[in-house]
């Protein structure tokens, strides 16, 4: 039986799959998906105040600052508790201590998936990672191909490969992971179950499937 209003956070490196995993297991409990790399380069796509405000950071793998992403964060959260309210996973929120900080102030959180994975498993995944510029589904040209051409199954909209998934560009990403956001284990210790993100999809989704309801 899947718990009622379930607050999740996915956590781990770039690449390590919060993106795929979390949007499925949103889908299958009816959870809203809530991905901050997603809502900025929504922003950037549609040439917004705010997109212009945080491009940079995004294309050079930079942290967006704290200020601004907990209010974009508390719009979301407010968002997704208004009317049908199931509940929801944030991935690639929080990045920082700042900003789990920030986020007490706004909800309580139920459990953290923490998707464990290694640097080498995280340059081949993203450097053959495409999205769909439109549902924002992410494939890989490697593992998780889709259908027909580099087209999304669901959409029928051209795949892209992300400025940001150039080699040079996930190393800094996962410098900073490793300063800024892998404190996150530390403080939210009590609530990580940590699950190993180099195995395949399909058993990294039954454990973190196993390890939510
Ligand atoms: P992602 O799609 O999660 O890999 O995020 C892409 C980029 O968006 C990151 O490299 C940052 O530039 C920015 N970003 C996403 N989430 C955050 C966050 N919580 N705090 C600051 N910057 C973020």
């Amino acid at each position: 039986m899947v718990n009622q209003n379930l607050k999740l956070i996915f956590l781990g490196p770039p690449g390590s799959g919060k993106g795929t995993q979390g949007n499925r297991i949103a889908k299958e409990l009816k959870l809203d998906f809530i991905s901050m790399g997603d809502i900025l380069r929504k922003e950037i796509k549609e040439r917004s105040k705010l997109g212009k405000e945080v491009s940079n950071y995004v294309e050079s793998g930079k942290l967006v600052p704290d200020k601004l992403i907990l209010e974009l964060i508390e719009k979301q959260v407010d968002r997704a508790k208004s009317s049908d309210y199931k509940g929801f996973i944030l991935d690639g929120f929080p990045r920082t201590l700042e900003q789990a900080n920030g986020l007490k102030n706004i909800t309580e959180i139920d459990k953290v998936i923490y998707l464990k994975c290694n640097i080498e498993t995280i340059v081949k995944r993203l450097s053959a990672r495409r999205t769909c510029p439109k549902c924002a589904r992410v494939y890989n040209l490697v593992t998780n191909l889709p259908r027909k051409d580099e087209l999304c199954d669901d959409c029928g909209v051209k795949l892209e490969h992300r400025v940001d998934d150039c080699e040079s560009v996930i190393r800094k990403r996962m410098e900073i992971y490793e300063t800024s956001t892998s404190p996150l284990l530390g403080f939210y210790a009590s609530q990580l179950n940590v699950i190993d993100a180099d195995l395949g999809i399909e058993a990294v989704y039954r454990k973190a499937k196993e390890a939510i309801v």
